[in-house]
């Protein structure tokens, strides 16, 4: 639970009643009440004692530590949330999804799995989709066969990667050669953890603690937390559907409505384990990216059970507040040249998508103006005042679509027809023509309005 502004008031010089002002602030309430709101930095306050900076430094972050595997701009981030439910505020940090490689598997079932991997991306409403990480496990009983199949994983440099292995030497060795690569190490017990904290404090890189049940995870992290290993991934080792969401939820709720620290960390959830059914490692995938999971390990991805699972994280982890948009700019569709006709629509990625996916099977060449309105539909752009003669002439002229064709004419959706007249008189040398109303019209319409101007 976030500490409120009221409660830092009291630890803060002769209890708040200092009003100094070298933080930059009036009085030590106005402070206060920044700080809790994340504006200022503890220490423009020179005057907290270091019992209160840890004391406060502690309470201030955030209910479920951000922590990161791997290195560079293929690092994968995960944590930070600050809500139970979407529609409070929004989750930040979308979930790892990963596929296993066991070093048991043939050699052409890795190669796919690798390169598979690598190549499944998606063009989606505008961003690019793709899986995150790859795991790879310690399983054949032969080191040499993993050592070199994580050096392989490891060099393609294009995913940050999970070790699993049951056999601690094994996972240490690998320790050892990579740490500075922050793989994330899996799993520690009960059994193993003095072991990996002995060696894993010296160069701490993020740990998948695994034990029966949620209880059991806290003295674990606490333990590791007291030798400054503190990127730590969760497995309260759910085994079927039903225990994953009271798992993830009962760790969730514990971290953000009553801010019990030892189980304030990302998790990790393997429907790799949990089933041999890939259908239903999916539906598990699918049922952890809703609840709570930080990384998902499956056995298998193919485009068919990749993109869905992509696209439904997407749609949880996108900001509700914020709709999705597009870039306020011309976008080609089909190389169009300067007779192509010229289209406009308003910046919302729905509509976007919808527009242009209709004029690509339109097959005719056309530019697509796409004016910025705060990511609106056209109907309630044009009802905020965002999409009229006003705002869509100074675009026209700006946005330099004069300089693509030799024509001057525009085609607006037919659901703003009535801003016909005022965008001719603010577009003068343009005709405004008013296309279709819905876009699934515009397959039919766009060919014959070309023959039509070809007349
Ligand atoms: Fe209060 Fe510290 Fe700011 Fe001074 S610097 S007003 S003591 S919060």
């Amino acid at each position: 639970m976030a500490i409120k502004g009221t409660d830092i008031v009291k630890k803060l010089p002769e209890a708040g009643k200092k009003n100094c002002r070298e933080c930059g602030l009036p009085t030590c309430f106005a402070f206060a009440m920044k700080l809790a709101a994340g504006g200022i930095e503890l220490n423009k306050c020179p005057y907290l004692s270091e019992e209160v900076k840890a004391e406060l430094e502690d309470a201030l972050s955030p209910p479920i530590r951000l922590v990161k595997v791997g290195t560079g701009n293929k690092a994968l981030e995960v944590g930070d949330e600050q809500v139970l439910y979407r529609h409070e505020k929004t989750f930040i940090h979308p979930p790892g999804i990963s596929v296993l490689i066991d070093d048991t598997e043939p050699e052409h079932i890795i190669d796919e799995k690798i390169t598979g991997l690598k190549q499944m991306q998606f063009n989606w409403v505008g961003k690019l989709l793709r899986a995150d990480m790859l795991a790879v496990r310690y399983k054949s009983g032969d080191r040499h066969r993993f050592e070199s199949l994580l050096k392989r994983v490891i060099s393609s440099g294009e995913f940050p990667v999970v070790i699993i292995s049951e056999d601690d030497e094994v996972m240490l060795a690998a320790y050892k050669i990579y740490a500075d690569l922050r793989p994330l190490i899996y799993p520690v017990t009960e059994h193993n953890i003095e072991k990996i904290i002995s060696e894993v404090k010296k160069k701490p890189i993020p740990v998948g603690v695994r034990a029966g049940s949620v209880e059991a995870l806290a003295p674990l992290t606490l333990h590791l937390k007291e030798h400054g290993v503190e990127d730590i991934f969760l497995d309260p080792g759910s085994n079927d559907l039903q225990s994953a969401v009271r798992d993830q939820t009962l760790l969730r709720r514990s971290a953000i409505k009553h801010g019990f620290r030892p189980l304030g960390y990302p998790t990790i959830a393997f429907p790799c384990f949990m089933t041999d059914d890939r259908h239903r490692q999916i539906l598990l995938a699918a049922t952890y990216i809703i609840k709570y999971a930080g990384i998902i390990v499956l056995d298998y991805l193919d485009e068919n059970s990749l993109l869905p699972l992509l696209v439904q994280r997407m749609n949880v982890y996108t900001d509700p507040r914020i709709p999705m948009s597009m870039e306020e700019k011309i976008y080609p569709i089909n190389n169009p040249d300067d007779n192509s006709p010229v289209l406009i629509t308003t910046n919302w990625a729905l509509t976007y998508f919808l527009v242009s996916s209709e004029i690509e099977n339109s097959k005719v060449p056309s530019w697509l103006c796409v004016k910025e309105t705060g990511g609106l539909g056209v109907l309630t752009a044009w009802a905020a005042g965002k999409f009229n003669g006003d705002t869509i002439a100074p675009f026209i002229k700006k946005c330099d679509i004069e300089s693509k064709v030799n024509h001057r004419r525009l085609i607006i959706p037919g659901r703003v027809a009535r801003i016909r007249h005022e965008l001719s008189e603010a577009l003068p040398e343009w005709e405004i023509i008013v296309g279709p109303g819905d876009a699934n019209e515009i397959p039919a319409y766009l060919p014959e309005l070309i023959i039509n101007w070809k007349k």
